[in-house]
């Protein structure tokens, strides 16, 4: 199940809208603007699907001056404990100031959002429908909450949400919407979505070799070809009760340009590799250590947000395995601090050696990429650190770091608010981000922190 946070302006409908799909009058309806304060909370159902839907109100009462950030801090909080927004606009009155604000603040958060143009029954709805397009959030469902027009079209955009929903227990959302519908999704099993795992790194490090390792000895564990299916660019199977979609780079490569006689790399193939993914193995050449381009690689994944394996291959040729395996984390941590404790798998795709290893590393840092962090033990941490190591004061005034909070995972992104976020110096964001790399064991994958303003 996965949890909805209903957003808009005052008087858009957002009570009727809540009623209508939790089908208790739980709400106070009014035509007055501001009427509905609290937030609300209650078990939705459109057709078969059931998820939690939370309301809430209560900036409308701000004064003119404090309103524009009062909603933005609203609709982020709302928004960081939703799977998905559903952002509701009045189709008959047309876009207002705030509705933009609102608008602005969805789309940074990068939870998935779904515009619902209210008000739209009879013909009076159409300007508004057409104007509801400039926000950027994608195409409007034109909707009557009052009549209770656009339920088929709301089912089809939620029906997508709930589909996303990720293997284990986590509720998060896929950014990577760009995964769906590029494939013949291969249903193997009830596992829940895919883990999507892309194999990349420069020519001859061993990334085929390695890709056809690991699908063979899948099929020794899983029977001979039992539950492993495979198109042009994707593989799946299931490992130990989970779905696994291998990416498979060359299959991209071959689909994407004709002429593949020259081999380099190509970092537009990389990227869209990538992009695809969720876990990311960088693949590197043991004997030569990490070069340039790997290091752009790495980068290319902390930037798009996945979560990455440094893969030692060729580890047979490694004498002092000791040594190499100190020196290629000692490159890894001088290079990319944004990956701090980076994973090495270390393995031989020629003999088979280690590669047994690659799969749970690439759940274990699945697992800590989804990671949902509550608020009142991330708020604990923040006391202890501003205690341990207070921020310092610019300009003769005191920097205040007043609350922080998970907005959403995969990877990890949080909030801090602070009543001058400009002027917290850079070495203070690293101090607090490597505090909750250790304080909630995110090591080895990007995380996202962001400051806020508040008074
Ligand atoms: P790709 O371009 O990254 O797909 O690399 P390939 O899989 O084609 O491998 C490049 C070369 O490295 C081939 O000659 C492989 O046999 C060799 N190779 C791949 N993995 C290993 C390994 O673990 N150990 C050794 N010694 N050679 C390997």
């Amino acid at each position: 199940s996965f949890t909805a946070a209903i957003i808009g302006r005052p008087n858009v409908g957002k009570s009727t809208f809540f009623n209508r799909l939790v089908g208790k009058r739980l709400a106070i309806v009014s035509d007055t603007p501001g009427v509905t304060r609290d937030r609300r909370e209650g078990n939705a159902r459109v057709a078969d699907l059931e998820f939690r839907i939370v309301d809430t109100a209560g900036f409308e009462d701000a004064r003119d001056g404090e309103l524009a950030s009062r909603i933005q801090q609203q609709t982020e909080r709302a928004v960081g404990a939703a799977d998905v927004a559903l952002f509701l606009i009045d189709a008959r009155a047309g876009l207002t100031p705030i509705d933009e604000v609102l608008a602005a603040v969805l789309r940074r958060s990068a939870v998935p959002v779904i515009l619902i143009a209210n008000k739209c029954e009879g013909r009076a709805g159409q300007p508004g429908l057409l104007e509801a397009f400039r926000l950027g959030l994608g195409e409007p469902i034109p909707f009557s909450a009052a009549h209770g027009e656009g339920m088929g079209d709301l089912y089809d955009a939620l029906r997508e949400i709930a589909d996303r929903e990720p293997v284990a227990d986590v509720p998060a959302d896929d950014s990577g919407s760009d995964v769906e519908g590029t494939n013949g999704v291969t249903d193997a099993g009830d596992a829940g979505a895919p883990l999507q795992l892309a194999v990349v790194g420069r020519p001859n490090v061993g990334k085929s070799t390695l890709v056809n390792r690991l699908i063979g000895d899948e099929r020794l564990v899983t029977g001979p070809e039992a539950g492993i299916t495979r198109d042009a660019i994707s593989i799946d199977w299931l490992h130990d009760g989970r779905r696994l979609r291998l990416i498979d780079t060359a299959g991209l490569r071959r689909r994407a340009r004709i002429n593949d006689a020259l081999e380099e790399l190509s970092v537009q193939d990389t990227l869209r590799a990538i992009r695809f993914a969720h876990v990311v193995a960088v693949v590197v050449d043991a004997v030569q250590g990490i070069e340039k381009q790997d290091l752009t690689i790495a980068r290319m994944i902390a930037e798009e947000g996945r979560a990455p394996l440094l893969v030692a291959n060729k580890w047979d040729l490694v004498a002092d395995k000791d040594a190499i395996r100190r020196h290629l984390l000692e490159q890894a941590e001088a290079s990319l601090p944004q990956l701090r404790g980076l994973r090495l798998v270390p393995l031989s795709a020629l003999t088979g050696r280690g590669v047994e290893r690659l799969l749970p590393a690439a759940v274990a840092v699945y697992d800590v990429w989804n990671s949902q962090i509550a608020t009142s033990p991330l708020n604990r941490w923040l006391a202890v650190m501003l205690e341990r190591h207070p921020p310092p004061a610019v300009e003769g005034r005191r920097l205040r770091l007043r609350y922080v909070t998970q907005t959403r995972s995969r990877p990890p992104t949080f909030v801090l608010f602070a009543n001058r976020p400009a002027a917290i110096p850079e070495s203070y964001i690293r101090y607090l981000a490597n505090g909750l790399r250790e304080a909630f064991d995110l090591d080895g994958i990007p995380l996202r922190l962001t400051l806020r303003g508040s008074r």
